[in-house]
């Protein structure tokens, strides 16, 4: 494979938001051209004109520049009419192209026919390997209804020669269009690029990837999502290639110096979305706090209303916070079902719940009694390690569940939450004192 002044390019075709399969031929294109310190070319393939949309175009650019993969040059098809049509008058004039009635007789329509001189085409796919196809099948295919509409084979190949690109990177659903831009190259007199087909992305569900996986969203939805664009770049780069080594977590500086489009696999590669929220955790974790609070702003305005909210305490929620979430929409799950109101208003009392299947009231009272009167005398550092080593003796001796359940509920009124270590560091001594203190009075004062 020749690495010399490469160029590559994504050429998207503006009919739909930019997904995420487009994502990894994107990012493909972008790695081995800037492993080798070559060009990387966007071109907006629109020349369908019903079906391409502007909005649809920006969509794309704002996907890439979320996702920071920069490319060098930027072209627009629908702008290069004239470039196409002197190259289809030269296909013409040299008895490669003709015009000719179309096939479909109703219409009565011309269209121009590329001459198929019905050779053998032989290339080697830089991933597939030897490919071998007898073109005659192909007939005299269209290649533009009129001089200045061209139709996509000639566009792409046109395009690929005249902006001197080395390597054409693209889905495997490509191959079969090879043969006849590689016709229509040689026809040309263009240098033909290299080829590599990349593999299909799988549904985790088995077959292809498709519009029906859930998985199969606008790229930008995985940014409403939480999803940082390093931890998707990762994800992505992973489907089909790996540095060959155990390495999981790679930076984009990282992917694009390991890059080896020789590695890519033949076979599909799974989408597992498990592993992308596993690597966006692992992004999320070298976030300082600060980065994570700039993170967490998009929801910011409906935390601070909560009633009793306090920066303060948000800054001593934090921890819990980054433990416990591996995007964006964890947290607006937390919000969404009150799993942070209890840090800022004290939960209401549930003289019913509070109590542990194994227990009765008196058991739970003569608890958190005890549990009081230790946390009361004791004068240590308020974390939750050592409340942990001071309570935990007393719950294995009592029964975990019959101490530990009331504690916690004390604290957050609700069934699921932080342990109560953690709960009771973080609420602070006097607010945690008082939280159980009132549970143990509203016990004795109820009637079940
Ligand atoms: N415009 C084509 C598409 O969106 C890609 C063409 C190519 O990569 O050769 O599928």
């Amino acid at each position: 494979m020749n690495t010399d002044n490469v160029v590559t390019r994504m050429a998207p075709s503006p009919t739909g938001k930019f997904h995420i399969g487009s994502v990894r031929t994107t990012l493909f294109n972008y790695l081995f051209a800037r492993h080798n310190k070559g060009k990387f070319i966007i071109r907006s393939e629109d020349t369908d004109r019903e079906r391409s949309k502007p909005e649809y175009e920006q969509n794309m650019l704002d996907s890439l520049a979320w996702l920071g993969l920069e490319y060098d040059e930027f072209y627009r098809q629908s702008e290069r009419t004239d470039i196409y049509s002197t190259h289809i008058q030269k296909l013409i004039d040299t008895g490669s192209a003709y015009e000719a009635e179309a096939s479909n007789d109703d219409t009565h329509k011309k269209v121009i026919r590329f001459k198929n001189p019905n050779s053998k085409i032989t290339f080697t796919d830089l991933i597939l390997g030897d490919i071998e196809f007898d073109t005659t099948e192909l007939g005299d295919f269209v290649i533009a209804r009129t001089i200045d509409t061209p139709i996509y084979h000639l566009t792409v190949v046109v395009d690929d020669g005249v902006m001197g690109v080395t390597h054409v990177i693209r889905g495997q659903e490509h191959i079969n269009n090879t043969p006849r831009q590689i016709l229509i190259l040689e026809a040309l007199g263009f240098k033909r690029p290299e080829y590599a087909h990349i593999p299909l992305i799988m549904s985790p569900r088995g077959g292809k990837l498709s519009k029906r996986d859930p998985e199969v969203i606008p790229t930008l939805e995985y940014k409403d999502e939480g999803i940082l664009p390093e931890a998707l770049l990762n994800f992505m780069a992973f489907i089909g290639w790996n540095p060959g080594d155990d390495r999981e977590i790679m930076s984009k500086e990282e992917l694009v110096e390991e890059f080896n489009l020789l590695k890519v696999q033949k076979g599909g590669g799974v989408f597992n979305i498990e592993k992308l929220y596993w690597i966006n955790k692992q992004y999320l974790t070298k976030l300082s706090d600060d980065e994570f609070k700039e993170y967490l702003k998009p929801e910011m305005k409906t935390v601070e209303s909560i009633s009793g909210y306090t920066e303060e305490m948000f800054d001593k929620i934090l921890p819990v916070i980054r433990e416990r979430i591996h995007a964006f929409s964890d947290f607006r799950e937390m919000i969404k079902d009150g799993e942070l109101n209890y840090y800022f208003i004290e939960p209401e009392l549930d003289s019913e719940k509070i109590t542990w299947k194994t227990s009765t009231k008196e058991d739970t009272v003569r608890h958190l009694s005890h549990i009081l009167e230790m946390l009361e005398s004791y004068t240590g550092d308020w974390n939750s390690d050592n409340l942990k080593t001071l309570i935990f003796p007393y719950a294995e001796e009592a029964g975990k569940g019959d101490v530990l359940w009331p504690l916690r509920f004390s604290l957050s009124g609700k069934e699921k939450s932080p342990d109560p270590f953690t709960l009771l560091e973080v609420l602070g001594r006097g607010i945690a004192l008082k939280r159980i203190q009132a549970n143990v009075e509203a016990l004795k004062k109820s009637p079940i």
